[in-house]
């Protein structure tokens, strides 16, 4: 690996002072799963490595005004004990807990996760089915969008140079809204997904109907997708297997998988149709779970 200097950020705005300083010749080092491995094989390497491991305002879980909000320095290990997110959010649980073995989850963080865009990436489709937002901090102050429109491109995220992921809100009309996530990947463990699938869904008890459904897919395009069609077929209609069997085959058609040499396009497709109807049987399952505990 070349030389680099380390800078150390004392909090998010001194971070934000640095990037802007060092302009693109820097980058931010959070867990460093995946920046240390970039860096070791890049033909460049940046001229300032900024760890920002320290900034307190991007540590913690809590529940806001807003929802609930995750910062970005929050690791794999962190998110999977907290009993917040256990009891609100297994399916988070359960994709973090799929993420490489235990040394990268201890080390690596949600934000670095999300920042990479890799498109199997497995912290982002949970998320994008809970209709989650990121708050971005940059020189010009904070914004926040949806996290599915933080997702430009494969590698390629809606930061500026000078910017910092500082935080993931779920919405508070989200909180507890059965959800779950499926990943297949060559292996149990240690293995990048070929497909993963995320489904959240509330049920309406009085018709036994769908409300509010969201699907989204990770390694079948570009950056992680909402399967849209899929949604809205869903959306208002009773959750019977033929209903949920064939929002899976529409959302097969709402995806651009490729083929390489993990799985061919066509695999990826039978993936998608069965993760899905997978994910939304789980959460529906989950919805019903939650229901009998409650009347008990
Ligand atoms: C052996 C191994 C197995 C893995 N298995 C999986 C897996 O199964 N599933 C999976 O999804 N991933 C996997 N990964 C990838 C990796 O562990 C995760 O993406 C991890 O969450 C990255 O977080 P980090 O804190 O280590 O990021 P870093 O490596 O520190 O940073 C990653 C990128 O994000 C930027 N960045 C980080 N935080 C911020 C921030 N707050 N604001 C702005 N930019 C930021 C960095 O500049 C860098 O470009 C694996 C990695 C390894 C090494």
């Amino acid at each position: 690996m070349k030389a680099f200097d380390l800078v150390i950020a004392k909090d998010a705005a001194h971070a934000v002072t640095l990037l802007a300083e060092h302009g693109p010749s820097a980058r931010v080092l959070a867990g460093g799963t995946d920046l240390l491995v970039e860096l070791k094989s890049a033909s460049r390497v940046p001229r300032v490595v900024l760890d920002i491991s320290r900034a307190a305002e991007l540590k913690g879980i809590e529940l806001t005004d807003q929802g609930l909000r995750i910062g970005a320095l929050v690791t794999h290990t962190e998110l999977m004990r907290f009993p917040l997110i256990r009891d609100l959010f297994p399916a988070l649980v359960d994709a973090a807990h799929s993420i490489g073995a235990v040394q990268t989850r201890n080390l690596g963080t949600l934000g670095g996760n999300l920042v990479t865009c890799v498109p199997s990436m497995d912290s982002g489709p949970t998320l994008v089915a809970l209709d989650a937002l990121v708050t971005i901090t940059g020189p010009g102050g904070r914004r926040q969008l949806p996290l599915s429109d933080f997702f430009a491109g494969p590698r390629k995220s809606m930061l500026e140079p000078e910017d910092l992921l500082l935080d993931i809100v779920i919405p508070k009309e989200n909180l507890g809204k059965p959800a779950d996530f499926q990943k297949f990947g060559l292996r149990k463990g240690q293995a990048l997904a070929l497909v993963n699938a995320a489904a959240s869904l509330w049920v309406d008890w009085e018709r036994d109907v769908c409300v509010a459904p969201r699907i989204a897919l990770g390694a079948v395009a570009p950056t992680v997708i909402r399967a849209r069609a899929a949604e809205a077929y869903l959306e208002g209609r009773a959750i019977t297997p033929e209903a949920l069997a064939e929002a899976g085959r529409i959302a097969v058609a709402e995806a651009r998988p490729i083929s390489d040499f993990r799985a061919s396009a066509d695999y990826r497709r039978d993936l998608i149709a069965v993760l899905t109807r997978r994910a939304l049987a789980n959460a529906y399952a989950r919805a019903t779970a939650k229901r009998d505990g409650e009347k008990q």
